[in-house]
């Protein structure tokens, strides 16, 4: 009921493209407005929706907001957006979730390559499941999204995984960024930014990373320093507003 009264809402949150300074991209974050209990944010319910399958529910609704969204900022005629979206690992359990999205996506008009799913390294959690996800990735790409690792270097992050699945990003996980003044950290980071693979710097708060940043070929970067998620609208707003300033 809570999905029928609309009390979930896309929240953005933008990546900014750090050799342009320009920002095309941004991560669909859901936010639950209760109407008894107020925000709650997503860790304290996402993991008891993936427990009980409403998490299914869940990322579908968020997917069709996201393509809602990008309808209307294609019929604006400015530059074309690219939203990365989190998707459960409970999905992989019945790929045919992928036709589906691509149904909703023709339904809105949405080119290929502006939906990026986001997995994360527990879909990974055994063989059986890997064979799966690998189809999925080869799906999705045929469907035309995009895929990425989200919280890489958060669990039990491998290198086979990055060699076996054909993922268009990674999204290194803020972890990564604590101890930034350690040149242990700062060589895995260049290392892995160095892989011929889109890479984004997830939980970016101070000039500090960001400098640090700066001098490797990392691609994007998240954070709170240039803005936390926001409602689509002021999403939109604060588009404007960045790149009247640059
Ligand atoms: P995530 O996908 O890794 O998303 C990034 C999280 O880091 C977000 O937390 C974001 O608000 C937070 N963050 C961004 N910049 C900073 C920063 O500079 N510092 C710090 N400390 N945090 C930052 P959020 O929105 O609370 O979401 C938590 C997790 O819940 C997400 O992690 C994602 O795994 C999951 N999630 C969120 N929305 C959805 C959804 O629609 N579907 C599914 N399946 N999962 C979702
Ligand atoms: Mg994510
Ligand atoms: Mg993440």
């Amino acid at each position: 009921s809570s999905l029928r009264q609309h009390e979930f809402q896309l929240y953005l949150q933008p990546k900014v493209t750090l050799k342009t300074n320009q920002c095309t991209h941004a991560e669909a974050l859901v936010r639950w407005h209760h109407p008894r209990f107020g925000n709650i944010c997503p860790s304290a319910f996402i993991p008891v929706f993936e427990k009980n399958g409403y998490i299914m529910e869940l990322d579908r609704y968020m997917f069709e907001e996201v393509c809602r969204y990008l309808q209307t900022r294609n019929a604006a005629k400015k530059e074309k957006l690219m939203i990365s979206i989190n998707i459960s690992r409970r999905h992989f359990q019945n790929p045919a979730f992928l036709e589906e999205y691509a149904e909703i996506k023709e339904r809105y008009g949405i080119a290929d390559g502006q939906i990026e799913l986001e997995l994360t390294e527990s879909v990974f959690f055994n063989e059986e499941q890997i064979a799966l996800v690998k189809q999925a990735v080869f799906r999705m790409h045929q469907l035309g999204f995009r895929c990425s690792l989200d919280d890489f270097g958060s669990g039990f992050s491998s290198l086979g995984l990055l060699k076996s699945f054909d993922v268009d990003a990674i999204k290194l996980d803020r972890i990564f960024f604590e101890d930034i003044a350690q040149k242990k950290a700062q060589d895995i980071l260049c290392w892995l930014i160095e892989l011929h693979i889109q890479v984004v710097a997830e939980g970016i708060e101070t000039e500090e990373q960001l400098d640090f940043l700066r001098t490797t070929t990392c691609d994007m970067v998240q954070g709170y320093y240039y803005a936390r998620p926001l409602p689509a609208a002021e999403y939109t707003a604060w588009l404007e507003q960045f790149h009247s300033v640059e």
